[in-house]
């Protein structure tokens, strides 16, 4: 052989021995019980991204560990005290990356952090602030958008809930791109009443640029919704919630979100938001292909019982059985609990299967926003991976990865 030759052949050996290093380190395997068929699979993860779904023939382990995509949260108002508060003039980029480490930990890889009614000068601020999480490395692309909660929603006492009154106002386009450029474009979604003025129109620019507008802390009646439904309205924020306690029996905000088929929902189901059997009969009418669990979860999430301040003003009790409390409305304040707990309590009130509940609390917020990169266990997708085991309805979250790294470990 002559050296040339020699050393081409060293060349092509030292790249394929360059190229299974590669392989070897960029490559992950996962096993466990597939949330939805039930039978054990290994995934084979390459860079981040998942290479390969196997059929294993024998069970991975005698524990019954599943594996699932990760929860994708529409709504998340903060996590790790006040800090943390999307909406609230407290918040600061340490908050923003705790909570994601904390919601790591509950298996939550993707969240829209949602920024409450305020003054329009506090949601810039925050909207500015949390851009920098959507480029942010450590973050992993855990805050891929914003959920924008008010400020243009019913100023009706009970509709309204606890957004504070004084911010609350009729929608205004211009103002809306001033804040949604604040957000760097990334207001995925915005919760509105459609009944106010200039409400269809301000839905119909929405639809126009693809922001999904949700329907929420609203009055209004079945031609209004069904108005709002034609401009391009998808979803009903928190059904059942942003109510009046006391409603008229024919003609009420919930029938016609309930009776229009075009119409997605969203569910607070922490147990103390919505009854049972409210979400039995939600369930029923929107099945798990139109139902998305939320946990509404707030900055309240990780601090103890007491009474706490808004930077607004308002007066909240957090109780010692965990129910977030606005005792001026006597309405709920939001809730203290992750989507995964909503995601156990879903299955045992409505009898559904883990598949169907993770499509409620995975799949379809990712689709409903068009983020077609996540929400499923199939090659192409995000390794947005967590394991879990289940017992009397609750999933006990043992490890989480993100983008293929392993970020949170029981
Ligand atoms: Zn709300």
């Amino acid at each position: 052989m002559s050296t040339s030759k020699l050393i081409i052949l060293k060349i092509i050996i030292f790249t394929i021995l360059l190229s299974l290093e590669k392989n070897t380190n960029g490559q992950q395997i996962i096993e466990g019980i597939h949330y939805e068929t039930g039978h054990p699979v290994r995934i084979i993860v390459n860079n981040g991204i998942i290479e390969n779904v196997i059929a294993l023939d024998n069970a991975v382990s005698d524990r019954l560990v599943y594996i699932a995509p990760g929860f994708f949260d529409n709504q998340v108002n903060g996590f790790t005290g006040i800090s943390s508060s999307f909406g609230e003039v407290y918040l600061t980029y340490e908050g923003i990356e705790e909570s994601t480490a904390e919601l790591w930990k509950e298996g939550v890889t993707t969240y829209l952090p949602t920024l409450t009614t305020n003054s329009i000068e506090v949601l810039t601020r925050n909207f500015k602030l949390l851009s920098k999480a959507l480029n942010d490395k450590k973050l992993l692309g855990s805050i891929p958008g914003f959920h924008l909660e008010g400020p243009y929603i019913s100023s009706e006492e009970g509709y309204r809930g606890s957004h504070p009154t004084q911010f609350i106002k009729p929608p205004d386009w211009e103002e809306f791109l001033k804040l949604y450029k604040a957000s760097g474009d990334r207001i995925f979604q915005i919760t509105m009443a459609p009944e106010t003025e200039g409400a269809l129109d301000f839905i119909s620019n929405c639809s126009r640029k693809g922001i999904v507008v949700a329907l929420g802390h609203h009055n209004a009646d079945m031609r209004i919704v069904s108005a709002a439904i034609d401009r391009g309205a998808k979803i009903a924020t928190h059904l059942g919630n942003g109510a009046a306690n006391m409603l008229n029996r024919h003609n009420n905000p919930l029938w016609p979100q309930l009776a229009d088929d075009r119409l997605n929902i969203s569910i607070i189901c922490d147990s103390f938001h919505l009854l049972p059997e409210e979400i039995r009969v939600f369930y029923k009418v929107k099945g798990a292909e139109k139902t998305i669990i939320t946990s509404d979860v707030t900055q309240y999430a990780t601090l103890g019982p007491g009474i706490y301040k808004t930077s607004t003003g308002e007066e909240l009790e957090l109780t010692t059985n965990r129910m977030l409390r606005y005792p001026a409305q006597d309405v709920l304040y939001g809730s203290v609990s992750s989507i995964s707990k909503g995601v156990g309590y879903v299955m045992r009130v409505t009898g559904c299967t883990l598949g169907e509940a993770f499509r409620m609390a995975s799949s379809n917020p990712a689709r409903l926003y068009n983020l077609n990169d996540r929400g499923v266990l199939e090659p192409g997708k995000r390794a947005d991976i967590i394991l879990f085991t289940i017992k009397d309805y609750q999933l006990d979250i043992e490890k989480t990865w993100v983008q293929g790294k392993l970020v949170y470990e029981k």
